[in-house]
């Protein structure tokens, strides 16, 4: 896209690795919950399940990532080091931890990259194309509602 174009390259090229990385993910769970059941079924098929539409769409995000936060402060260091999540509170705790005497949500707000995530853009179950990932997760949770063909 355009507009990732505006990104310093090494930047750009550490968000595309790592999204890489998360669609070769498997078999990972969300880690906090052991129960594993639900009408919502990771579309990765790494077997995850959930009775929660919010729990499913943040897993789907977990394969497919579309909010990403680099440490600006790692990033700008001396010694740069790359640390990269796709969501803010996996970011928070790293800042508690290495950089205790920043204002949190100062390093929250400049980490947060204008990067713009592509996705499968045709649904599984019927073809559907979508325009954007909101649309395609209400699409894919309207069919396991059964609300669609
Ligand atoms: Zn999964
Ligand atoms: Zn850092
Ligand atoms: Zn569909």
């Amino acid at each position: 896209a355009i507009s990732n174009d505006r990104l310093p390259q090494h930047v750009r090229q550490a968000i595309e690795k790592y999204v890489v990385a998360c669609s070769k993910k498997r078999a990972r769970g969300d880690g906090r919950r052991k129960v594993n059941n639900g009408q919502y079924a990771c579309t990765a098929d790494c077997g995850y399940l959930t009775k929660r539409a919010f729990d499913w769409k943040r897993h789907e995000e977990t394969h497919q990532p579309q909010e990403f936060w680099l440490c600006e402060i790692c990033r700008t260091a001396l010694h740069p080091k790359m640390v990269l999540v796709s969501r803010r509170d996996k970011l928070l705790p790293h800042i508690k931890n290495e950089h205790p005497d920043e204002d949190a949500d100062d390093v929250v707000e400049q980490s947060k990259q204008d990067y713009v995530a592509d996705f499968k853009r045709r649904c599984g179950f019927c073809g559907a194309r979508f325009e954007s990932w909101d649309s395609r997760n209400n699409h894919i949770l309207a069919h396991f509602d059964g609300k669609l063909e």
